[in-house]
């Protein structure tokens, strides 16, 4: 039984791979970019650090949750949380437009944590783009309420469904999971949306990109009308103001001046002739010594999987991670590049949507992105927690 006192039993370590999508493994289409967006300079960072309105002992927490937040080392929240934090206690409904890395976790799982804690009538449900991002939710969940005795499920694709109803039939006060599974649940029976009255949707702009419009809209429309919501998105465009329009009447905004990562970034392309001098350039590219710890785009399963064994062959500590990778391949991976064990992953957008790795020097477009959002989302990936990062895209010349 899961609980947020112990290590709870990973569900997702049984092998089990998910059949392989066929669009997924086939070229994705791609829209023209100019590559003149490829080349830009890294702006100075900006070094004013900002004064927090509260210190986290200011907020009326439990008293176990402050020992948790101290015990993690937060003292002073970020923009984010010190804008978001109040409003949550006070049961608002909160828009936070934040990218990754700016502690919007915590914004929402500390006044979300304190209300499960605080109200016992009350089952939280986080929904979160990828697996990889659930994940990261449940930890930091489960250090905040350390103690709590509060009971979670983590409902993601990928693995079977077994575990999962096993930990829905042990009453979980937080739910996070990825839009498709979470559906899957509640169309089952194994999963009643209706006791769910404190909902979060986090990345809203990247699970409307993955088209999982029609399920959030269905999720939400089941879970109990008088529920607090908390939307998180780097932008709040149309279609995200759509959703809130919809199930918030009147939420408080947020927004932290994160500016857009990819300032932090030096952007540049790299110019090849044929596919056989590619890798060749790859390889130099790697070889450089202030080239630390990279992460790789390509296209598709094959390509990347084939990629990171090309790169191991030539003596680089490579690993892949795809979505024909089960879900305990991804995380050994990821958790293996995180750890320092390999310096370069390769990976294809999706899979690397949301991971946590604040320390990646560098980025390499080696096969163009599909949009030019993707490209920003692809390079911020080196621009993390205030760092500098660089960006290289490769172009046939
Ligand atoms: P997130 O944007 O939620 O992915 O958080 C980015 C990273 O910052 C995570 O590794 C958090 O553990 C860390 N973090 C978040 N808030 C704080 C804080 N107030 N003090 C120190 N570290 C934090």
């Amino acid at each position: 039984m899961p609980q947020y006192q112990q290590r709870r039993r990973p569900t997702y370590g049984r092998a089990n791979y998910p059949r392989a999508n066929r669009s997924a493994s086939r070229a994705p289409k791609k829209e023209y970019i100019n590559p003149a967006k490829f080349i830009q300079p890294a702006k100075p960072i900006d070094e004013t650090p900002y004064v927090p309105t509260h210190m986290f002992a200011d907020f009326d927490l439990h008293p176990g949750i402050h020992r948790n937040l101290e015990a993690m080392g937060y003292t002073a929240p970020s923009p984010i949380q010190d804008q978001t934090i109040p409003s949550g206690l006070a049961g608002k409904d909160v828009v936070g437009i934040a990218n990754t890395g700016t502690g919007k976790t915590a914004a929402f799982a500390i006044p979300l944590l304190n209300r499960l804690i605080a109200d016992p009538g009350s089952t939280a449900l986080i929904m979160a783009p990828t697996r990889e991002l659930a994940q990261q939710i449940e930890e930091q969940c489960r250090l905040i309420a350390k103690g709590s005795g509060l009971r979670g499920a983590i409902l993601i694709g990928g693995v079977s469904m077994g575990p999962q109803q096993q930990d829905l039939r042990n009453k979980p006060r937080i739910i996070i999971g990825t839009p498709g599974r979470i559906k899957d649940h509640s169309e089952r029976r194994t999963l009643n949306l209706a006791q769910c009255n404190i909902i979060v949707l986090d990345e809203v702009d990247r699970m409307l990109d993955m088209g999982f419009v029609n399920d959030i809209r269905h999720i939400l429309s089941l879970t109990n009308p008088e529920k607090q919501s908390y939307y998180f998105s780097a932008t709040l465009d149309a279609r995200v103001r759509s959703i809130i329009e919809t199930f918030s009447a009147d939420p408080v905004h947020v927004a932290v001046k994160t500016a857009d990562t990819s300032e932090n970034v030096d952007q540049n392309v790299v110019v090849y002739k044929s596919r056989h001098e590619k890798l060749d350039i790859l390889h130099a590219l790697l070889a450089k010594d202030h080239v630390v710890k990279t992460l790789v785009f390509d296209d598709t399963h094959h390509s990347v999987e084939q990629l990171s064994k090309e790169l191991a062959a030539r003596g680089f500590q490579a690993d892949a991670i795809h979505g024909g990778k089960s879900q305990s391949q991804r995380q050994r991976a990821l958790k293996r590049f995180k750890d320092n064990h390999i310096s370069v992953l390769v990976a294809t957008d999706v899979a690397a949507r949301g991971i946590d790795v604040s320390d990646i020097t560098h980025v390499i477009n080696y096969s163009l992105p599909q949009s030019y959002s993707d490209y920003a989302h692809r390079i911020g990936r080196a621009g993390r927690a205030g760092r500098q990062g660089h960006a290289l895209t490769f172009i046939e010349g």
